[in-house]
């Protein structure tokens, strides 16, 4: 039995920090156990220039611990303000470059009004993006059919992975796409035929991995886009994990909220999993009998599509039991709760492994 794993940094290729206090609070939990981390401009306002990715990331860093090694990777929104002089310039700069373009579906998520209602009509951008290599990041689901009424939301991500994406393949043969946060059957299946390094890629959170509809509806922690799916769907995306392709990574997709905003009648979308993703997948890869794939996954594929080097430094990993018992609190107060704590996740859940 294997209770000890060291492996290299890991890079998270999907993370939203948010702004002020709530950017003052997660920021350092990543920063610990993360090399470099992929940052969602889906702030309010949106990050749509590469003079406020610059500002966004000075808020960031500093909010890193001192001697902090970890690397935010900065991104901008796909909003109609976004010019294909932008990307040129987000391309070269020193300063501030841009790793890449979040596309979200109109309406879908959280600050997501800004977007396009169909990615297809960004051809300038588009066209820009594949000239310089820029990855195109999609939160790939339909939200709304064309004439405006919004789809069943279980069924989003399918009809993104049918309709668009294809098409968004043929138009511009050289654009890297990562399909972010992939959750369902369809789009496990079309990633294992089509996914190739380079080009088309997929990030899975922990829980997608993790939960299923079954149990996730009814806990507001694991309210989150895509929703989460049922326990068959969920089989089909361990599997694809399991098969260790090159084009297939980590990104937490951790998006935290304030208690207020998580247990309302509406909660927020968005799990909250900084201070355990690197845990739960280690467990998932451990009953899945993989953890010699854990590596590639959490820390070689992603810094791969991103054109950089892995990171120099280890962390090691111990299978010990353990249980989250206390929320990250804001300088403001805001109560922030993780999935995994005991009380608010699926009830006296424990955690298999512990980051040493
Ligand atoms: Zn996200």
């Amino acid at each position: 039995m294997t209770d000890s794993v060291t492996i290299k940094k890991p890079f998270d290729s999907h993370v939203h920090f948010r702004q002020g206090a709530m950017l003052r609070a997660v920021t350092p939990l990543t920063a610990a156990k993360f090399s470099r981390a992929v940052v969602m401009p889906n702030t309010d306002p949106p990050i749509e220039t590469v003079d406020q990715a610059a500002e966004y990331k000075k808020e960031i860093l500093g909010a890193m611990p001192q001697g902090s090694h970890c690397e935010p990777l900065m991104t901008v929104y796909l909003t109609k303000n976004l010019t294909a002089v932008e990307i040129e310039k987000g391309a070269k700069s020193n300063v501030c470059k841009i790793y890449g373009v979040k596309s979200y579906p109109y309406g879908a998520t959280t600050n997501s009004q800004w977007g396009y209602r169909s990615i297809l009509e960004a051809k300038e951008v588009l066209k820009k993006m594949e000239e310089v290599g820029m990855p195109l990041l999609l939160h790939g689901e339909v939200h709304m059919n064309e004439s405006g009424g919004e789809v069943d939301p279980y069924e989003g991500e399918r009809l993104f992975i049918e309709d668009i994406l294809p098409r968004l393949l043929d138009s511009y043969p050289k654009l890297k796409i990562s399909l972010e946060h992939l959750s369902t059957a369809v789009a496990a299946d079309f990633i294992e035929k089509h996914g190739a390094e380079g080009r088309l890629v997929a990030t899975i959170t922990p829980h997608h991995l993790l939960y299923a509809r079954e149990e996730a509806e009814s806990r507001p922690l694991l309210r989150c886009k895509p929703l989460i799916k049922s326990k068959a769907e969920r089989e089909k995306v361990r599997l694809l994990v399991k098969k260790g392709l090159p084009f297939v990574f980590a990104g937490t997709d951790s998006a935290p909220h304030p208690e207020s905003k998580k247990f309302s009648a509406t909660p927020a979308f968005g799990v909250f999993s900084a201070p355990v993703a690197i845990e739960l997948y280690t467990q998932i890869f451990d009953e899945l009998g993989v953890l010699n794939l854990l590596e590639n996954f959490l820390s070689i594929n992603g810094p791969n599509f991103y054109g950089l080097p892995p990171s120099e430094e280890t962390i090691t990993l111990v299978k010990k039991d353990w249980q989250v018992t206390e929320p990250v609190v804001t300088d403001e107060g805001e109560k922030v709760w993780p999935i995994g704590h005991k009380e608010h996740g699926l009830g006296n859940e424990t955690l298999r492994w512990r980051v040493r």
